[in-house]
């Protein structure tokens, strides 16, 4: 078996607790591993299964700022990551770090460079975490990486699970859509001269404040950095709810102000016309060259939003996991149940 698997599985929280508990098992954990090594294609097979019994947990789950500051200080998150810094200026700001891909089951080089990277106080050009550590072979990045794992672990939990992403031209799409035993659907949003449900050059329209979907058509909803752009969240949200089954569960990412109490609205939509509150700021969009405008700045009374949108529990979760190519000073995961 490849040493860098090795290394990742002996890292598993579950075989470190083994291992601390009882240093005899770890041996034995490792002697089990070395014997599976050099059956050829059985061991590559073997690989697969193997990454997807791989799990991973947060390191900590915040329902408000306090408890958010007091599990960041606790696990020590950080930006600053000094090590890796001096690597990158002594690569010319662009290099790979060998990690474990959880999506591609293997050890491979991840992207490092400075695209989006943003200056620090001191002057230091610090990595955007989150949207580099490209994985050279699935090709998506750290959230996105995350993500997909965190699909598959949600799917795995139920029997032919039906999965509604709120994307359809993305590398995570792709990934979700080879699970097995899962109907996956997808959409991105193409324009208001569209219906709910149609479809354009293959590709579905959908506005995710009024899904076509029929009530309780799904167990699970995924949404990678879609609901920023929403001019009425809260909306969104009621609709994720109708459309899941009771006990389904969404799964969010966007970008959270885990400093801000109140959102901050940028922009709001007043009799079709998009009004500017702040400075207009824009995201890249798969589907429009023009990008996407960020109509708020999310902070923690959106898990208000969410909870009056019909979910029992809404929560942050946080990940970090080096051996995973997890690095920066966290992913933020929003798990709302019905
Ligand atoms: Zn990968």
């Amino acid at each position: 078996m490849n040493k860098d698997l090795q290394q990742a599985v002996l890292r598993l929280p579950l075989v470190r607790s083994v291992a601390a508990r009882r240093a005899s098992a770890a041996v034995r954990v490792r002697a089990l591993l070395r014997s599976l090594g050099g059956a050829g294609r059985r061991l590559a097979r073997l690989q697969r299964d193997i990454g997807a019994l791989l799990r991973i947990d947060p390191v900590f789950v915040a329902g408000d700022a306090a408890a958010f500051q007091q599990g960041a200080q606790r696990a020590g998150l950080t930006n600053r990551l000094p090590q890796h810094e001096k690597a990158l200026r002594e690569h010319g700001g662009r290099m790979h770090l060998p990690r474990f891909c959880l999506c591609c089951n293997e050890t491979t080089p991840m992207l490092l460079d400075l695209e989006s990277s943003w200056e620090d106080s001191d002057g230091s050009r610090i990595p955007n975490w989150r949207e580099r550590l490209v994985c050279s072979h699935c090709g998506m990045n750290n959230r996105q990486r995350l993500v997909a794992k965190l699909v598959q672990q949600a799917a795995r939990e139920r029997a032919a699970p039906r999965i509604y992403l709120m994307e359809q031209v993305t590398p995570i799409f792709q990934w979700v859509r080879q699970l097995p035993d899962a109907d996956v659907q997808g959409s991105e949003y193409l324009g208001y001269q569209y219906r709910g449900g149609e479809a354009v050059g293959g590709v579905r329209h959908e506005d995710v404040m009024a899904l076509s979907y029929a009530d309780a058509s799904f167990d699970l909803i995924v949404s990678n950095d879609v609901l920023e752009h929403i001019p009425d969240p809260a909306a969104a949200f009621q609709e994720c709810s109708r459309v899941l089954r009771p006990g389904g569960v969404v799964l969010a990412t966007f970008p959270f102000h885990t400093d801000r109490e109140g959102t901050l609205v940028r922009a709001k939509l007043a009799n079709g016309a998009v009004e500017h509150l702040h400075p207009p700021q824009y995201h890249g969009n798969p589907v429009s060259a023009d990008g996407s405008l960020v109509f708020q700045d999310f902070g923690w009374d959106l898990l208000d939003v969410m909870r009056q949108a019909g979910f029992s529990d809404a929560a942050c979760e946080v990940y970090v996991s080096d051996a995973f190519g997890h690095l920066g000073a966290g992913l933020l995961v929003f798990r709302l149940r019905k």
